[in-house]
């Protein structure tokens, strides 16, 4: 393998998720579409923390491929669980039959919840996509008007049309205009949200309780009581992405569990099935009982060997042991990065929970970015200025003691 000099790109030209901030020469030639600024050297395997290019250089792994790797790679268990999914010939089977996995890990899903149905689907937007149509059926029940979603300043909700236009990012819109109409954005504080949830046309609003992409920033808890308490007087959904923030990685199952806030809905995917493509939306009665077949569909959702895979990873981010080690484990975490800062002097705030955290600094996030690739540590960024960290909820304090002197030796 070559070695070569990364450039930063700007922040227009960041993927999807703004962590992929290299120029792969290979990109020239490359077949896939130039949606994405790719790191140069192709990943072959993976163990543990750990990834391995083709000239067998380590990585260890801070992001965890956008938080989806939540038990890191090679796993004997999760491997054992394909083998068993496998060994039964199914794939897929279509949502025209009833298939036992998805039945038991919609059950195991409302059973940890508040949630009384479950709709399975292939994506984190696709979720989202669906909880919009949900909310706003939901919202048409009651008034033909009640049809419009509100997001959050910061969000970041995926790139579908409704989606994208509930995602604060002008420069992934613009290109996309006109977006999907009845969709506003507003600010983070309880007198905005207060005047932008008007009870006769709104149907839902969404909100990451760990906004990932908009710089790892923990909504506050009483900001959502607020939210809630506002919410359920004027029938609005209130729908929790916890796309990225959810299933272990706040250190409980669900993030609304630390907040003390039951959403009428939850949408899920990344560390959801193990790599796996599978989105989820939990809902509550209410808002289930709306819903009618061919309302909402999808080919692939919930199917045998996918919710086979997402019954086992469930079962494991669901362990109390493991819920522990992220809680405790992350706090450390944190302290240690703070402490970091301190020391670099590079770092101007440092916020997150779990393992889930974000770290502003003084110099653009994408050149740290490449030389920590370069020095065998993966982050990310979330925005020009702020890194974003997502270890695999496994990693060990000796594996996290590694890529804090990796990333503090790259801060320097
Ligand atoms: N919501 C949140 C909070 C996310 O972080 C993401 C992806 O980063 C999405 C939605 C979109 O998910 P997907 O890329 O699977 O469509």
């Amino acid at each position: 393998m070559t070695t070569m000099t990364l450039p930063v790109v700007p922040e227009s030209a960041q993927s999807a998720t703004g962590e992929a901030t290299h120029v792969a020469p290979v990109a020239a030639v490359s077949p896939l579409l130039g949606t994405y600024k790719r790191a140069p050297m192709p990943i072959v395997r993976g163990e543990g923390v750990y990834l391995y290019d083709d000239a067998d250089k380590a990585y260890l792994d801070f992001a965890s491929g956008i938080a989806v790797n939540a038990l890191g790679y090679n796993d004997p268990q999760l491997m054992q669980v394909m083998r068993d999914a496998m060994a039964t010939g199914l794939i897929h089977t279509s949502n025209l039959f009833r298939t036992l996995p998805g039945e038991a890990l919609a059950q195991l899903l409302v059973d940890r919840s508040f949630a009384s149905s479950v709709f399975f689907c292939n994506s984190g937007a696709e979720a989202n996509e669906g909880a919009f149509k949900m909310a706003r059926k939901w919202g048409r029940s009651m008034s033909p008007d009640k049809t419009r979603l509100v997001s959050l300043r910061g969000a970041f909700h995926g790139r579908l049309f409704a989606t994208l236009a509930a995602t604060d990012r002008v420069a992934y819109q613009a290109p996309f205009m006109p977006l999907a109409p009845g969709v506003s954005i507003s600010e983070r504080d309880l007198t905005d949200l207060d005047a932008a949830l008007d009870a006769a046309t709104v149907a839902g609003v969404i909100v990451e309780p760990v906004q990932g992409e908009g710089g790892v920033r923990v909504i506050d808890a009483g900001l959502l009581h607020e939210l809630r308490a506002l919410t359920a007087e004027r029938k609005i959904a209130l729908i929790f992405d916890e796309i990225q923030c959810g299933l272990g990685r706040t250190g409980t199952l669900f993030a609304y569990e630390q907040t003390g806030v039951v959403p009428d809905m939850v949408t899920m995917a990344k560390p959801l099935a193990g790599g796996l493509p599978m989105g989820a939306v939990l809902m509550n009665g209410d808002i289930a009982a709306v819903m009618a077949p061919g309302d909402h569909g999808t080919t692939f959702g919930g199917g045998p060997f996918v919710a086979s895979v997402a019954l086992h990873v469930v079962q494991r981010l669901a362990d109390p042991a493991l819920l522990a080690h992220v809680t405790t484990t992350g706090q450390w975490f944190g302290e240690q990065l703070h402490a970091l800062a301190r020391r670099t002097g590079r770092v101007r705030a440092v916020r997150g929970v779990g393992m889930m955290w974000g770290m502003d600094i003084v110099e653009p996030a994408g050149g740290v970015v490449a030389r920590a690739l370069e020095a065998g540590l993966l982050i990310l960024s979330a925005g020009d200025y702020t890194l974003r960290l997502l270890p695999p909820l496994v990693a060990t304090r000796d594996e996290l003691t590694r890529g804090l002197d990796l990333l503090g030796g790259v801060l320097q």
